[in-house]
């Protein structure tokens, strides 16, 4: 019987198997996928997480492949409004890390023991001393479990309706596009207009991640492309309107669970909380569980102890976390919904004052300042 079993193999459940391997914990983890997912989804690593994952050795390996951001700028109409500086942080990564995700799990998984694959996890059972865990074809049991399986496992862990839903009706089209060589190419770019936000992010090798705000309709390939050029080319960047050879499309809700923690059985990242990915903090809280709870896990299993006084501030801690967190995500999307002309000149003329008189208060934030991580270093 294996220590722990981590239910799903995304960044999550990959970083937290990796840490209890280090430890000499022996870890199964179970996963639904028969190989590893290629999309892209998240692209920004913040400070607190770069810091948190140092001892492990993956900020080495996931800052080797990828883009420093120093410097954020608000745009409107091609003026500039305003800038957000992470490199006056004081942080020993003043920057945010970009990279997809897939490149990111691949550092990830450096030391992690291999994924059981194929597994679909259907039943999870804790009882007094350890918790069982039913698949299709096998059943296992373990000490502690731990349920990283995304936002389609919910139902494995908490009642229907238990989780804190809300719907928001923005919806938004991505793409990440090889650009031509450009001055800002390390500078993070947020386009504000009347017509609704456009996202502009680094990517390594010249590539550029683009999100734009959408007003909607047909959802064929070609009309999303169609759509998000249009909205490139009256933004200002033309050059990569004609370079975008197809566009996705996402809605955004915000979820989170009323508990991570029910005796030996734990639930971390979007299984436990999903915020809005304007403000690209999703994935960040989700490895900041992973990197937090893993030390407790270890004390616990080395002590045989329960280290109930911790465990019980870590769950609160990263509840409040992921509510601050969906809060900043809702501020970001209100602000890049469309406006009327007049109302856009106000929102623009006060945006440029607001991130001169807060200071480092806004990187801060992006930066994922306020996390109970970043308090503890
Ligand atoms: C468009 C978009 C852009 C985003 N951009 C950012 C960003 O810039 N920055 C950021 O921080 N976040 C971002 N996010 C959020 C980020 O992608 C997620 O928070 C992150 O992937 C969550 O990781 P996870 O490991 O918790 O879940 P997942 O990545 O969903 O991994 C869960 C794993 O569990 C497996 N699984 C599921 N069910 C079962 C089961 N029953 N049995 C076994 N295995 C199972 C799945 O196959 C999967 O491999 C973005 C999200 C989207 C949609």
């Amino acid at each position: 019987m294996p220590e722990v079993i981590v239910v799903g193999a995304g960044p999550v459940g990959t970083l937290l198997s990796a840490e209890l391997a280090r430890a000499g914990v022996d870890v199964e983890v179970w996963e639904r996928r028969p190989e590893r997912g290629g999309g892209s989804r998240a692209i920004g690593l913040h400070a607190t997480t770069l810091t948190a994952l140092e001892a492990g050795g993956a900020t080495d390996r996931l800052l080797a492949g990828a883009v420093r951001v120093r410097r954020g700028e608000a745009r409107s109409g091609g003026r500039l409004l305003g800038t957000v500086r992470f490199d006056r942080l004081d942080t020993r990564h003043p920057y945010v890390a970009t990279l997809p995700q897939a490149a990111t799990e691949a550092a990830l998984s450096v030391g992690a023991p291999a994924a059981e694959r194929g597994v679909r996890v259907t039943g999870i059972r804790p009882d007094g001393d350890g918790v069982t865990v039913t698949a299709a074809d096998r059943e296992g049991r373990a000490p502690i479990v731990v349920v990283a399986a995304g936002v389609g496992a919910r139902d494995l862990v908490y009642r229907p309706g238990a989780p804190a839903r809300t719907a928001y009706p923005d919806r938004y089209l991505m793409t990440d596009a090889a650009l031509p060589p450009r001055p800002d190419a390390e500078t993070a770019l947020v386009h504000l207009a009347p017509g609704g936000v456009l996202e502009s992010f680094p990517l390594p090798d010249g590539h550029r991640r683009f999100v734009a705000w959408d007003a909607g309709g047909s959802d064929e390939p070609r009309a999303r492309l169609d759509r998000l050029r249009t909205a490139l080319r009256e933004r200002g960047e033309a050059a990569a309107a004609d370079s975008i050879a197809e566009a996705s499309s996402f809605a955004v809700r915000r979820v989170l669970a009323p508990a991570m923690r029910r005796g030996r059985l734990c639930v971390i990242g979007d299984t436990a909380h999903e915020i809005s990915p304007i403000g690209g903090q999703g994935l960040n809280l989700g490895l900041l569980d992973a990197a937090t709870l893993a030390p407790l896990l270890i004390r616990w299993l080395r002590t045989g102890t329960e280290p109930s006084g911790s465990l019980g501030r870590w769950e609160r801690e990263r509840l409040s976390s992921a509510r601050t967190a969906g809060r900043l995500g809702a501020v970001n999307m209100r602000l890049g919904r469309p406006l009327g002309a007049a109302a856009h000149g106000v929102m623009t003329r006060s945006l440029g004052t607001v991130l001169a008189a807060t200071g480092s208060l806004v990187p801060r934030a992006y930066a994922m300042g306020f996390d109970a991580a970043a308090r503890r270093r």
